[in-house]
C-alpha cells in the first residue's frame, strides 16, 4: 500500500502527563491511500519520554460545523471516539456538565469514558471546595452518583457538541445513536 503524506501540521502542544517534563505535540497528517480514500492520522508524541499514541480516523468522518449528538445507553457506547475542537462546546445536559470552547488539553481528544472521568474529577474538586452544610452539596452528590453510574453504562445520557467552526467529531460505536444537525452560523450583524 503506497501512502502519500499530504500535509502534516502540529495542531496542539501540552505538557506530557507521563513524565511531566516533556512536551507532547499533537501532529495531524492527511494520507492519500492507493484506493482513493483518505485517512487522518493524529499522533501524540512526547519529546522527552516514550509516551506516544496514534489514532487513525477515516476522512469520511463528519467534521462539518453543526450540532453532533450521541445517545449513550450502554458500556459499549462509552468507547465512541470524541474530538472537541477548541471552538466546540461539549455538554451532557442530564449530568449538568459542560466544557466551554477553549483550548483545554483534557478534553481535546478522547472517548466518552475519558470525558466522564474528567468531568468526575472536576466535579469532585468542586465538591471538596464547598463548606460543609453548603446547600449546593446534595445536588453535586447526585451528579457524582450519576457520573459513576454512567461510567459503567447504567445511566443514559446525551453527549452534545456544538461547533460553529467545524473540526469536532464523534465516531459512534453504534451509528444509530448518532445525529448530526446543521446549524445556522452565528449572525455577525
Ligand atoms: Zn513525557
Amino acid at each position: 500500500m503506497t501512502e502519500e503524506n499530504r500535509n502534516s501540521e502540529t495542531v496542539y502542544s501540552f505538557k506530557c502527563p507521563s513524565c511531566e517534563l516533556g512536551t507532547i505535540n499533537v501532529v495531524k497528517s492527511i494520507y492519500d491511500l492507493s484506493d482513493g480514500d483518505q485517512m487522518l492520522i493524529i499522533k501524540f508524541e512526547c519529546d522527552h519520554c516514550s509516551f506516544h499514541k496514534n489514532d487513525v480516523i477515516p476522512l469520511t468522518t463528519n467534521t462539518e460545523p453543526g450540532l453532533k449528538t450521541l445517545k449513550v445507553t450502554n458500556e459499549e457506547d462509552l468507547k465512541s471516539k470524541i474530538y472537541r475542537s477548541p471552538v466546540g462546546k461539549l455538554e451532557i445536559p442530564e449530568l449538568e456538565v459542560m466544557v466551554e470552547p477553549g483550548p483545554r488539553a483534557d478534553f481535546y481528544y478522547t472517548n466518552v469514558e475519558g470525558i466522564l472521568y474528567r468531568f468526575e474529577s472536576a466535579v469532585l474538586i468542586y465538591r471538596n471546595s464547598l463548606e460543609e452544610g453548603d446547600p449546593e452539596i446534595p445536588g453535586i452528590e447526585e451528579i457524582l452518583n450519576n457520573l459513576s453510574k454512567a461510567l459503567v453504562g447504567k445511566f443514559e445520557f446525551t453527549l452534545k457538541i456544538t461547533d460553529f467552526g467545524g473540526g469536532s467529531y464523534i465516531i459512534p460505536k453504534d451509528k444509530s445513536k448518532y445525529k448530526f444537525e446543521k446549524l445556522e452560523t452565528e449572525e455577525s450583524e
